[in-house]
């Protein structure tokens, strides 16, 4: 999908939003919702998106909006480093199909580097089992505001 084009409420984002589809989630209140990434590329790899919104991706969403949103980021960011422990943290964000983009639903990743894991390319990590993401996730929750 290029940068242009309308929002389409079936993606799968929305869907879990709207609580049609499960995932395993950190974290949601009335601006965002949190959950890990289903094909991780590092332990703890989760997604942020903003709600009540149609916005494909970053271009497209009401800039007062931005503040907000990158505040959760930042504090979802930070429990993930309490909890997980990375060396480092990645914060990314890709903007329509060919700068990688593949659901259409404006989201941030919050990915953990440790100095002894490579990391899994983009779209190129196993599935995650769910027992393994619920304990991280349940770990990041318990981490945020402490
Ligand atoms: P994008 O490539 O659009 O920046 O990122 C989409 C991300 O969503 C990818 O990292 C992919 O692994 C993840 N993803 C795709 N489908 C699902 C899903 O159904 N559930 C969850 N939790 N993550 C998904």
């Amino acid at each position: 999908m290029s940068l242009a084009g309308a929002y389409e409420s079936s993606n799968i984002f929305a869907k879990i939003i709207r609580g049609e589809m499960p995932a395993v989630k950190v974290y949601e209140d009335e601006e965002v919702i949190s959950f890990m990434d289903i094909f991780p590329q590092s332990q703890g790899h989760c997604l942020v998106l903003p709600k009540n919104v149609e916005a494909r991706n970053l271009l497209d969403f009401p800039p007062e909006r931005l503040g907000p949103l990158f505040q959760r980021v930042q504090k979802i960011a930070a429990a993930t480093v309490k909890a997980l422990n990375p060396d480092g943290v990645i914060i990314t964000q890709f903007n329509g199909a060919p700068a990688g983009q593949t659901v259409f639903h404006l989201h941030v990743h919050i990915i953990p580097k440790y100095d002894n894991l490579p990391l899994e390319r983009h779209h190129q990590g196993k599935m995650a089992d769910t027992d393994v993401l619920r304990e991280q996730a349940s770990r990041i929750a318990a981490a945020i505001g402490k």
